[in-house]
Formats: structure tokens, sequence, C-alpha cells
């Protein structure tokens, strides 16, 4: 059978990127699945201390992660929603796999380093930044002394982390954006590698092995530097629109996201990627108006760009504001009632893990 597990970090209200690359595909999951299906969605908490988190920000931002994806559609009767924070064998078969996982294979991973690039900007100091500026590009940032004081142990090791969250699960289908995508094929590489070394004769996988699923929309750019994608920690808050920004706010932010000065629309993201992104944007708020962007930015080619923002507003603000009115709701509502969910949800989910948990401690050798 089908296992569908998916998680977000709670460093943030959910941006566009996170709900057409993530979210609304889960949404979309859920409402097109056989009933035998299982699908799991995960607030992933422990991930995001990887980089500095104020305590009582990250409690506040727990919650609003729960409320968001309450309001973004998926339904708790049918998905399992919890913190991986409270489920403790997350933990467990980390450090169990870890003990298989290559270091070489760890720090080639290129979105690892771009994040801990990311992580640098906001937390680090001026000369730690320098360091990096030197460095070449294929070169790993732990090359540098000063990089490798800063560099946490979590941060380095954290698609093993990830590893551990998708395998618990028996998943077979993990929905992502393309960021992820390499992470998931480490996952892949560490299931086959552990299975490998402990599966015993008979015929059961000890670790299932995970199918990577990319939404349509894989890759939504920043607002302000429309090379890079869209991030919740990005430092600029315009460089993002989240789910609950309100209408004004929305037409603001587009006003001054960053296009280019060649006149009319095109598509090419490449050459124009901040008038891509926003003809994507559209696009994906409005499937039915063209059949890809390509064909939308023909229809769109002689409007100016003042107006391509304006319609970019106009869209999303419609594809938002039932869920920023259902976030509204949660946020304010009673809150005895989002504690029960999450409660109810970890143990669903612990149930699953620990069952595979009881599995992998047999397997090398630490059954009773
Ligand atoms: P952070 O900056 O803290 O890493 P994030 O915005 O990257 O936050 P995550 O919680 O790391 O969000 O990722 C949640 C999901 O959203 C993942 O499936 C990821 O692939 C997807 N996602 C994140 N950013 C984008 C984006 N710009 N376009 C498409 N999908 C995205
Ligand atoms: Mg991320």
């Amino acid at each position: 059978d089908e296992v569908i597990f998916s998680g977000i970090q709670p460093t943030g209200v959910p941006h566009l990127g996170n709900y057409l690359g993530a979210l609304r595909q889960w949404v979309k999951l859920q409402n097109e699945s056989s009933p035998d299906t299982i699908l799991l969605f995960s607030i992933v908490d422990l991930h995001a201390i990887t980089a500095k988190q104020d305590p009582k920000q990250l409690a506040i931002w727990r919650k609003a992660m729960l409320a968001s994806l309450l309001a973004v559609g998926l339904d708790p009767k049918r998905c399992i929603i919890f913190a991986q924070s409270s489920v403790k064998q997350h933990a467990e078969l980390m450090w169990i796999l870890s003990c298989s996982a290559s270091m070489g294979y760890l720090s080639r991973m290129t979105q690892w380093k771009a994040r801990i690039i990311d992580r640098m900007m906001q937390n680090w100091s001026a000369d730690i930044l320098q360091s990096k500026l030197a460095l070449p590009e294929n070169a790993s940032p732990l090359q540098h002394t000063a990089n490798k004081d800063a560099v946490k142990l979590g941060l380095f090791s954290y698609p093993v982390l990830q590893a551990a969250d998708i395998l618990l699960y028996n998943t077979t289908h993990v929905p992502v954006g393309e960021d992820q995508a390499q992470h998931l094929e480490f996952s892949r590489d560490l299931a086959i590698g552990f299975n490998h070394l402990y599966a015993s004769e008979n015929s059961t996988p000890l670790l299932v092995v995970p199918q990577t699923l990319l939404s349509p929309a894989k890759r939504v750019m920043s607002l302000s530097s429309p090379t890079k994608k869209m991030s919740k920690s990005d430092p600029s808050p315009k460089s993002r629109i989240l789910i609950t920004d309100s209408n004004e706010t929305i037409h603001s932010k587009l006003r001054m996201a960053i296009t280019d000065s060649i006149e009319g629309v095109s598509y090419d993201r490449g050459k124009r990627p901040g008038v891509s992104n926003l003809v994507d944007l559209i696009y994906h708020f409005d499937e039915s108006a063209a059949a890809s962007p390509e064909e939308l930015a023909a229809d769109m080619k002689d409007l100016s760009l003042k107006a391509l923002k304006e319609r970019a507003a106009y869209k999303i603000n419609l594809g938002l504001r039932e869920i920023r009115s259902q976030y509204g709701e949660l946020m304010s509502g009673d809150q005895k009632q989002l504690i029960e969910r999450a409660e109810d949800g970890a143990k669903r989910a612990e149930e699953i893990a620990e069952a595979t948990m009881k599995r992998v401690r047999n397997a090398i050798g630490m059954g009773l």
C-alpha cells in the first residue's frame, strides 16, 4: 500500500513556494488518493533548530504551522499531522542510520552547502562570511577552519534525520519541491545500504525505499532576488509572499518585486527570471487560463510589467483569500482543539514508527 510522507519546518508562516511546491500538492494527494493510502505530514521542529531559534518564537511558529496546515485544507481525520519532536523514534532511527551514513556523501550535497551559506548570512559574523565568499565554487564550506567551528554537527547531519523521518513510516512517496530532490536520493541510498547490511533471509524489506514526487511548481523564486528560491529563512520579508498576507501586502510586495528593463512580457527563466517567476505564479494560481506558462506569457506579451504585477497580485489574492480567513479563525479560536489534534496525530504516527523501530532494533541485534 502507498504511504505518503512529507514535512515542513516551523521556521515561519508558509510562503508561496511552500504552498505551490508542497502544501497544495499535499492537499491534492489527500483528496485524490485511495482510502487505503496513509498520509503523514510532519512539522519538523527538530530540523528548525539546525539554525539558531528563539525558543518563544519557535513555540509560536509551531502553532502557526499547525494552523497553516489545517487552513490550506489538510483534514486531520484523513491525514496524520504531527510534530516531529513528539515522536521520539525520529531521533533514535537517525542515530542508527548515522552509523552507516558516509561523511563524504554528506559533505558533497549542494543543498546542504547552500543552506550553510544562508545560515551564515543570517547568524554569523562578517569575517566568516568573507571566508565563504573567497571560496572556490566546488569547495566544501568545511575546508575553512572558521567555517568548521561555526557549522554545527546537527546542520551537517540533518539529511540523515530527514532520511529517518521518511523511512520510519515505510514511506513510498515523498512530495517535495526541487530543493529537496538531492536529499531524497540520499535517503534512498541510505535505505538501500542499510537493507543490504542488515536484511535477513526473509523477504520483507527492512526499510522501504521511497520515491520522490516533484510538484508541478517545483521552484518558486524570491521576489527580491529571483535567481534564488523563495525561503522562509530569507532575512528580507519582501522576498516572499506569505499565505496569510493581506490583499494590500500582496500588492505592495509585488510592486517591489525585482523584474528587468525589457519591455513587455515573455517567458525565459534563464534570461528573465523575475518576469518568468511572475508568469509562473499567475499560471499556477489559474491553471485553466493557459496550457503552459510559455503560452500564458505569449497571451500577455503586450502587458507592461506594472500591469503584469497587478495581475499577479490579483490572482494570488484570489487564491489565498480563503486560506487567510481560515488561518485567522484557527489562530483566534479554541486553542485546546488545536492541541488535541496535534496530540492525536502524534499518537497515530508513533504507532507506525514504533513498529518500524522494532524491526530495525531486531535486525541490528538490539531487540530485547
Ligand atoms: P527554510 O528557509 O527555513 O529552509 P523553506 O522555505 O525552505 O524554509 P522548508 O520547510 O525547508 O521551507 O520546506 C518545506 C517544503 O517546501 C519542502 O517540500 C520544499 O521542497 C518546499 N519548498 C520550499 N521552498 C520552495 C520554493 N521556493 N519553491 C518550491 N518549493 C519549495
Ligand atoms: Mg528549506
